[in-house]
């Protein structure tokens, strides 16, 4: 109290003249403070909006003859008493001196941009999706505007594009924004929006869009839409039951953004060598090739597995009575590589199936034992564990089918040759 209250003169000018009240240091009330400290402190009068409501605070800088200070954040911690945090660049900054505050011009020209974007987009949100939408929440910076409503489905992305070509509309149309104050009653009278939940004293604040939009509102504003340049959607989600939230982007940002999608169109169009507007074209011709291909390749696989197949079933080995056979095979996974144990197990009718595959530098390992040999004692499983810890790798399954993994892929002729051997001391 004793500090006394802020003028805040920052809807009006962006450079006051005004005096020194309170220094504070380290949580400590000081008379001064000096070079490359870093002070908060509270002026008689002060430009430099505090954040609230959504927006960000200004960034400024405070001079006097010899005396530089870089203000970085203001806040508000309770009304009409702004705290400027800074840091001092050089001279000593005293209790009770004269100073000149200015706040910094391209940084709040971004944010102004931001939050009349905010009030056409709030607007345009109930104008495409219907009178349910509330403002649940906003974030209003230099490079983004962020808005949280009320809404239970997703937002299609025609309703998107609708939304974003009304704010633009809008903001070719150049309405003028005005900001005048009013009684609570009177406002609501007018059909001004408001949050719901938030306490407004008896006198209000409300900015007004041309016909478009009314809204109470304590935040800085552009003197006219068209300022805003152009608006820019970025992205749409969810945060919670029953919450939406949008991101945009308006002014430089938003080229910014178009310009960005501009150079990942080119690289697109670079990489299947197409004019950035035959990319599409040429990005669906490249899959339909894909398609043909991977159909192709199919019947390529099972031609290949039909010829290995064929080979493997030659170089089958008897023991103790047994058919054995353990070999490698190309296949790409491990689907493939057991059509093959299928397609030899029905070949030699009775006997062990081992097959062994390296695709991608890994191991693939099946095993089949016939039906008529699990009596003897003989059991995939088993076997295929076996052999898998050879290659540095696990796996198992029943005692007629079983698979597994390696990471060894130099061992699988080793895992291979001790199927045999395995085989010999399980059969009874
Ligand atoms: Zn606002």
């Amino acid at each position: 109290e004793e500090t006394g209250e802020t003028n805040f003169v920052g809807y009006e000018s962006l450079e006051a003249e005004a005096k020194v009240m309170e220094i504070i240091k380290n949580g400590e009330r000081v008379n001064s403070a000096g070079t490359g400290e870093k002070v908060e402190f509270v002026l008689d009068v002060t430009p430099c909006y505090a954040e609230s409501g959504g927006q960000v605070s200004d960034h400024g800088k405070l001079t006097a003859s010899g005396i530089e200070v870089e203000i970085f954040k203001v806040t508000k911690p309770i009304e009409n008493l702004f705290v400027h945090r800074g840091k001092i660049i050089k001279g000593s900054l005293k209790k009770h001196g004269r100073v000149l505050v200015q706040a910094d011009r391209s940084r709040r020209t971004a944010v102004c941009r931001n939050h009349t974007a905010t009030h056409l987009l709030h607007k345009a949100l109930r104008e495409v999706l219907g009178d349910h939408i509330n403002q649940a929440g906003s974030l209003v910076d230099p490079e983004r505007l962020r808005f949280d409503f009320t809404h239970f489905t997703a937002v299609t992305a025609e309703e998107l594009q609708k939304v974003e070509s009304v704010v633009n509309n809008t903001i070719l149309s150049n309405l003028p924004v005005e900001a005048f104050e009013t009684s609570l009653d009177e406002a609501r009278a007018m059909g001004a929006a408001a949050l719901f939940g938030e306490k407004y004293g008896e006198r209000v604040r409300i900015i007004k869009i041309g016909e478009f939009s009314l809204e109470l509102c304590g935040g800085t504003h552009l003197k006219s839409t068209a300022e805003a340049g152009l608006f820019k959607l970025a992205g749409e989600s969810s945060v919670g039951a029953g919450l939406r939230r949008v991101e945009a982007f308006t002014g430089e940002n938003a080229l910014r953004h178009v310009k960005a999608m501009e150079e990942q169109l080119d690289q697109i169009a670079r990489m299947v060598k197409a004019a950035p507007r035959e990319a599409p074209g040429r990005v669906e011709g490249l899959l339909q090739e894909i398609k043909e291909l991977e159909a192709e390749n199919e019947v390529l696989q099972a031609q290949l597995a039909k010829h290995q197949v064929q080979d493997l079933a030659g170089r089958v080995k008897e023991v103790r009575g047994v058919k054995v056979l353990a070999g490698r095979a190309v296949a790409p996974d491990m689907d493939s590589l057991r059509g093959m144990v299928d397609l030899l197990r029905d070949r030699i009718g009775s006997g062990v199936i081992v097959l062994g595959s390296t695709p991608g530098n890994k191991v693939n390992l099946v095993t089949a034992v016939t039906k008529d040999l699990v009596k003897s004692g003989l059991h995939a499983g088993k076997l295929v564990k076996e052999l898998a810890s050879v290659v540095s790798g696990g796996g198992g399954g029943k005692a007629e089918m079983a698979q597994a993994g390696g990471k060894d892929p130099s061992r699988l002729d080793e895992a291979l040759e001790k199927a045999y051997r395995f085989v010999d001391g399980q059969i009874k």
